[in-house]
């Protein structure tokens, strides 16, 4: 690698001060393939798919056994066995050890096999994305490369090596950090996150120095695992190398977070929220994750595994009972018929759709078609993807396509250069589609075309007004007078509906419901926005009540409204999966509950086992209740009383 030779050949003058560092050679490369906005995004996604995180200094700490239990928010059924993986976690401390003459060049040849490591990696990353996605997208990591090859830092580390005769982790560490703390100081936002860029970049370099290089792709790992993390974003989640990964567990995150739905969807079993994790487990300690009970044992002793060998044999047992529900209708005792159906993200979900034995889909998320990439979907690539998902949705059942409803915790702050103070109450989904005008048009073109290939609906996500709906629904109108123009054949009749996830948007339901087809309930935001309360924030978790009185009444206020012209209500967000709280939803008139597709058979099962005389008075309690406690209580009480396999009971 002559690239690292020749800058170590030539860092032998002096020492640069600090005021004459010109970041632009390195910021160069990362400003010029960062222009797009997704750019931004895929290389954030990227970083994190590759599990990136180092810390700066550390100390060693004791060695730590015996069983020990961490409890957290469960958010993903199943239990899981097998050695931690920590992500992120600081590993070691970087020491700044004085270096004899003579074992200078040796520091400056573990800095240059760093360096072809460091290169090796982020090659090896730019094939793979390469492979999966195309030569354009893997363009983004040549500005990687060059991080590595800017002989300005490269430089200034030799010469700090040989001048200070300092080992090589620490002259790296302190000069790409000063690069860092430059950019961050300046006061741009998008220069702060090239920071976090170069930082990432360079503590690749500094696992290599520091022997902890090896085993962060979690896309592609070598052995089963529990991951350990401080968080992991969906982007991450969605490409979580399945075959690996068993379970994972995070000290961020609540219930609702993307990342726990992801989870849910995946079929990992999952806990969140479980606080400082970080510090107290160590990598390649064995532990057990239960999902259900939120529980992850470090260390479990035999008979911890052997109760838990017991509990998991119960649950196959039950499942291949709940198997058999597939083809079954998710109608009440008395008669009450439900449509149950299924959240996805892409069209790869359809085969679990079909396996679940869903009602058609209740809530396609299609900005997960628009992760990990650097270009968004192009209209006609939307148009496969949802054309796959309509003509597999099976016969009679509807595919409800909601547009993009990127920002908040899918891409955080990757949209906007300057990042946002606050993604939830920013620009968000169809802020952002009715300011994108032609990135919406395209979608709203391929959703119409792929009406004519099933049962089509579309969903606006995080409608706040009329005038929101209005203006969407006014492009969506020229949308349909093009395509009628151009011959392209589509649903004229297309059901056009509104999530319902913002208050206000509950409190004028009645005013949107003249003008959209049907609701989509999304409980997630509802909640979140309703209360208050951060859906991502394990220190306010207890806060995050789907069954306040004000959602409840809220939800009742829009099946009233929609009621009155005609409207059908769906509830989308996580309550609709959660057994003990459908005889809730049912009571106070929900017509549809759609849910990731692995718990359709448990909702299908309890619904089977509901009566609509029960849970009307179950809802009329709810609705006269003004603890969110007791409202849940009341509501998992039928659920248990009616169906106890589904609580561990039998
Ligand atoms: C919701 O908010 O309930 C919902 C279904 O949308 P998302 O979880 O994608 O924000
Ligand atoms: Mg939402």
């Amino acid at each position: 690698m002559a690239f690292c030779r020749d800058a170590l050949n030539r860092g032998q003058g002096t020492i640069a001060t600090a005021t004459s560092i010109p970041l632009e050679t390195i910021i160069a490369g990362l400003l010029t393939c960062s222009l797009p906005a997704f750019a931004n995004a895929a290389r954030k996604s990227f970083q994190r798919g590759v599990g990136r995180g180092y810390a700066d200094v550390v100390v060693e700490r004791p060695a730590i056994c015996g069983e020990r239990s961490h409890r957290g928010i469960a958010v993903s059924g199943g239990v899981a066995h097998a050695r931690i993986l920590v992500i992120g976690q600081p590993r070691r401390l970087i020491e700044r050890t004085p270096v004899s003459d003579d074992r200078l060049d040796f520091e400056l040849d573990r800095l240059n096999t760093a360096l072809i490591q460091t290169r090796q990696d982020i090659q090896a990353v730019k094939e793979q994305v390469a492979a999966a996605m195309g030569a354009q997208e893997a363009g983004l990591f040549e500005a990687h490369l060059l991080v590595i090859e800017d002989s300005t830092l490269l430089d200034e580390v030799v010469r700090k090596i040989r001048l200070e005769k300092v080992c090589a982790e620490a002259a790296f560490h302190e000069v790409s950090e000063k690069y860092v703390a430059a950019l961050e100081a300046i006061d741009d936002g998008y220069l702060r996150e090239r920071a976090a860029d170069i930082r990432d970049v360079t503590g690749r370099v500094l696992d290599h120095l520091l022997g902890v290089g090896e085993q962060r792709d979690l896309r592609r790992l070598s052995e089963p695992c529990i991951v350990v993390a401080h968080d992991l974003p969906p982007s991450t989640t969605a490409v979580l190398d399945r075959q690996h990964v068993l379970g994972f567990a995070t000290e961020a995150g609540g219930q609702t977070s993307h990342t726990a739905i992801m989870a849910r969807k995946l079929g990992i079993p999952a806990i969140v929220g479980l606080g400082p994790l970080l510090d107290a487990v160590r990598d390649g300690e064995y532990a057990l994750l239960d999902g259900h009970g939120g529980v992850l044992t470090v260390n479990p002793t035999d008979q911890t595994l052997f109760a838990y060998g017991q509990l998991k044999q119960r649950r196959a047992q039950f499942e291949e009972k709940l198997a058999l529900l597939r083809e079954q209708p998710a109608v009440t005792l008395d008669g009450h018929r439900i449509t149950l159906a299924a959240n996805i993200d892409g069209p790869e979900d359809m085969a679990a759709v079909q396996a679940s034995g869903a009602e058609g889909v209740g809530l396609f998320r299609t900005e997960f078609l628009f992760l990990n990439r650097r270009m968004p979907p192009d209209e006609d690539e939307q148009f496969e993807a949802y054309r796959t998902v309509a003509s597999k949705t099976g016969a009679g059942a509807t595919a409800v396509l909601r547009t993009l409803d990127l920002g908040g915790d899918k891409l955080p702050g990757a949209l906007a250069r300057t990042g946002e103070p606050n993604p939830f109450l920013g620009w968000r989904a169809i802020r952002i589609s009715l300011e994108q005008p032609a990135m919406f048009r395209s979608q709203l073109r391929a959703i119409l075309r792929a009406s004519a290939y099933g049962r089509v609906r579309l969903l606006y996500p995080m409608i706040s007004s009329l005038e929101e709906l209005r203006a969407a629904n006014g492009l969506l109108a020229k949308c349909r007078e093009e395509l009628r123009a151009e011959g392209v054949p589509f649903d004229e009749s297309m059901p056009v509906g509104a999530m319902i996830e913002i208050p206000a948007a509950a409190i004028v339901a009645d005013a949107l419901a003249r003008e959209v087809n049907f609701f989509s309930i999304g409980t997630n935001d509802l909640t979140g926005y309703t209360l208050a309360v951060d859906r991502l924030n394990e220190r306010v978790a207890h806060l995050y009540r789907p069954t306040h009185p004000a959602i409840v009444r809220m939800i009742r206020m829009t099946v009233d409204a929609a009621a009155k012209h005609g409207r059908e209500v769906a509830v989308c967000g996580e309550m609709a999966g959660e057994p003990g709280l459908v005889p809730l939803l049912i009571g106070l008139g929900v017509h549809e509950l759609s849910v990731t597709p692995a718990m359709i058979p448990q909702v299908k099962f309890l619904l089977r086992r509901l009566k609509l005389s029960e849970a009307k008075p179950l809802a009329d309690f709810a609705l006269g209740c003004e603890s969110a406690l007791e409202i849940h209580s009341r509501s998992v009480a039928l659920a248990r009383q009616i169906a106890p396999n589904l609580f561990g009971g039998s």
